[in-house]
């Protein structure tokens, strides 16, 4: 058992540490130098809520607590939740130095764990949409949930690129190409806020660093073949955008990279993202990931010396947490571990927690509990479905179905089940069927669409289905599923039950449309030709509505294949430019009328992080601030076609577009500028469409950056389109 040094003397309340108004390093080099070895050890240890008390909190001085997958209080609900992480923070309040807990949990889409969350669409489906800007909003709305029930760091996003569609994990990727993934770390900056520390302010993690969406034959935990070019070419970028937007955490991957554990690498964790890309924050183990360092079963000596030296600074241990602490204390009194590594871990997680206001605000912020699965936050969630939904065939324009008169049939398992529509990671770690958290089901959601006059008629199995209906609209798909136990090492098709419920349909002659509820794409070529219409709803979470929403027309459909969509499973993995001829290649999608999402802008118009856009008579202004680039302006270019006209060339990093006109589509690219001057080659595409004409008209402008990672979206109004100056 552990022994602990007598306490400092000192536990006043006003130690220089304990004053905010210092800089953080001040208060971090204080509080450093007032600790004791095992004090330090303790903050570095991470232990699941079930294998440790408030006692022990208090005796070992532990550093950090985790709910794992679908680990909650007896009672699952947010206030309990809240009840629970303030027990823990009272019990780390009762230490001499009083230094707060960092409380973590798998908030992957939606505050997934608790019973009553929004549950978002799955990242495979947020990569369909190709809408940074929305994915930061829903990152925003996640961090309120998240906070209400004082969980301070969140293990999302998970910024892996999917090579290999037969992984278990394809469904928490964004999809296959990293500019795509790179693009979604705006939820960084949804669920960090603009600032760590400001109103529901929630560290977020960057992971798995690195590779684990290129195993050989997607398997979960398995082993990347690549070379280092290649290795940083596909899985670097998104960490780096992650960084740039000032990630908190970053968790190290499971997986091996040409054979050496990701856990013990050095080179990858201290050298390339600690040195080369100057991550400053909390390097986090994955859950006993340290234990497979040696090849051995269990925790060593060796798992924890190779993982402390090669650079994670908090380890989760979730049971193993006392010997964890004991091998670890052994290695720093034998030399084998530096006290200068240990003071670097405790000093980056010690930042955190200053940065985050954790010494000021220990406790649950339970005014947000207001918002918890509220309903601002499920109406974001149904435009996130809406757009996430992607047609991949609509033969006879069957799609969109007419909301008025006549008969729908509506069949198969997922259509009235939020666990299925949902996935895995919602309330258990691995999902299940049945209503486990309220929402809308997708058949819900269609009941409420339709017209009074057009009736409804559900059965699972499509019993009961003839031809006096007008369309049959089946919802099949995979069951839930988390990590290697959805890994798909053969057969990627339906199952036989859905395969039969299909078939019943198609027997009746009636036109069958078919909703695909799934974690990646499955293997239907076979069976497509047999279908009128095919939709990819992905794992959509609790707002079934928005299924509904395209189906019927009431919203367009703009989703884009995030993933390269197999001809058959035999050819695991493509990706867009292998050369392989796929079903649906990579950035499908097809559309039809209807209106489009994003016309309604805001009361205020947007909410980008670093930036913000405002709309004035025909002119458009913006203002930028800085990033980690130096930058200190920006040249606004007009390009039509191939020529391009410098329309604005500020000294400071606010400009004005004049000569705007309703219903017209223009094009700018917006150049950064560094410190001297200079113009950089980083740019990015500014454009403006507007949507209407006269006063109130609508107009969306998005930057979408290149290769610089600091873009803003905003929706703006053209108040007055006469104007031209
Ligand atoms: C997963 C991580 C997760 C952790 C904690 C692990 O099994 O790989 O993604 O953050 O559990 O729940």
């Amino acid at each position: 058992a552990a022994t602990l040094a007598a306490a400092p003397p000192a536990a006043a309340a006003d130690l220089p540490y304990q004053d905010p108004a210092l800089p953080v390093a001040t208060r971090v080099a204080d509080l450093l130098s007032r600790m004791t070895l095992d004090e330090k050890l303790g903050q570095m240890t991470q232990a699941e809520r079930a294998s440790v008390t408030g006692g022990d909190i208090t005796q070992y001085r532990l550093g950090s607590v985790l709910s794992g997958g679908g680990s909650a209080p007896a009672s699952n609900n947010p206030t309990s939740w809240a009840d629970l992480t303030d027990g823990f923070q009272n019990a780390a309040s009762a230490t001499p130095l009083k230094i707060p807990l960092l409380y973590g949990a798998d908030a992957v889409h939606g505050h997934n764990n608790v019973v009553g969350a929004t549950i978002f669409p799955h990242n495979i489906g947020l990569g369909a949409t190709r809408d940074p800007a929305l994915v930061q909003n829903i990152g925003r709305a996640v961090a309120e949930e998240v906070t209400a029930t004082g969980v301070d760091w969140d293990f999302a996003p998970c910024l892996c690129v999917a090579r290999n569609d037969r992984w278990g994990r394809t469904y928490e990727s964004f999809g296959e190409k990293p500019d795509l993934v790179s693009s979604m770390a705006t939820i960084v900056t949804g669920l960090q806020g603009a600032t760590l520390g400001g109103p529901a302010s929630v560290l977020a993690t960057a992971k798995h660093y690195l590779g684990d969406g290129g195993t050989t034959n997607g398997t979960d935990q398995g082993n990347t073949q690549l070379s280092e070019a290649e290795l940083r070419a596909i899985h670097l970028p998104p960490f780096q955008a992650a960084i740039q937007r000032g990630v908190g955490s970053v968790m190290i991957s499971y997986s091996s990279w040409n054979g050496s554990k990701l856990h013990g690498n050095q080179f990858l964790i201290t050298t390339v993202l600690k040195g080369e890309l100057g991550f400053s924050g909390i390097v986090v183990s994955d859950w006993n990931g340290i234990d497979q360092i040696d090849g051995a079963t269990g925790m060593s000596a060796t798992d924890v010396r190779s993982a402390v030296n090669a650079g994670i600074d908090m380890v989760m241990v979730p049971t193993a947490w006392k010997s964890f602490l004991d091998l670890l204390r052994a290695e720093v009194n034998a030399g084998r571990v530096s006290t200068s590594r240990i003071d670097d871990a405790v000093r980056r997680i010690l930042a955190k927690k200053f940065e985050l206001g954790l010494f000021e605000r220990p406790l649950a912020d339970r005014s947000y509990l207001s918002t918890f699965g509220g309903t601002a936050h499920r109406a974001l969630a149904r435009q996130a479905v809406a757009k996430s939904q992607v047609v991949l065939k609509n033969s006879g324009n069957v799609l969109p179905i007419p909301a008025t008169g006549g008969k729908v049939f509506v069949a198969g398992r997922h259509a009235d089940d939020i666990g299925l529509q949902s996935g895995g990671w919602t309330v258990s770690w691995q999902g299940a069927s049945g209503n486990t958290t309220p929402g809308t089901t997708i058949l819900q959601g269609i009941r409420d669409t339709v017209g009074s006059g057009t009736t409804v008629t559900y059965s699972s199995n499509g019993g009961g289905i003839d031809s006096s209906y007008r369309v049959a609209i089946a919802v099949v798909g995979e069951q839930p599923y988390a990590e290697g136990q959805g890994d798909r090492p053969s057969g990627m098709g339906l199952d036989s039950t859905d395969l039969n419920t299909l078939t019943t349909l198609r027997n009746s002659g009636v036109p069958v449309v078919v909703v695909l509820v799934s974690g990646r794409p499955l293997d239907v070529a076979a069976q497509l030709p047999n279908w009128n219409a095919l939709v990819a709803a992905w794992l959509p979470g609790t707002e079934g509505q928005g299924v509904a929403d395209v189906l019927f027309g009431a919203v367009p459909p703009t989703g884009k294949l995030p993933v390269t969509w197999m001809s058959s499973a035999s050819q695991q993995p493509i990706n867009d430019g292998d050369g392989k001829t796929p079903l649906f290649a990579y950035g499908f999608g097809l559309t039809y009328g209807g209106t489009p999402v994003d016309t309604t802008p805001p009361s205020t118009p947007g909410t980008p992080t670093a930036s913000s856009v405002t709309a004035s008579g025909a002119t458009l202004s913006w203002t930028a601030s800085t990033d980690n680039v130096a930058v200190t302006g920006y040249d606004v270019v007009r390009v039509q076609g191939s020529t391009e006209t410098v329309v604005s060339s500020p000294t400071t990093s606010t400009a004005a577009l004049t000569g705007l006109t309703a219903s017209t589509a223009y094009t700018f690219a917006v150049y950064a500028k560094d410190a001297a001057g200079n113009r950089s080659t980083r740019s990015g595409t500014l454009t403006v469409t507007t949507t209407g004409g006269g006063t109130g008209a609508s107009c969306r402008v998005t930057w979408t950056p290149n290769s610089w990672g600091n873009g803003f979206t905003a929706d703006v109004t053209i108040l007055n389109t006469g104007s031209t100056t």
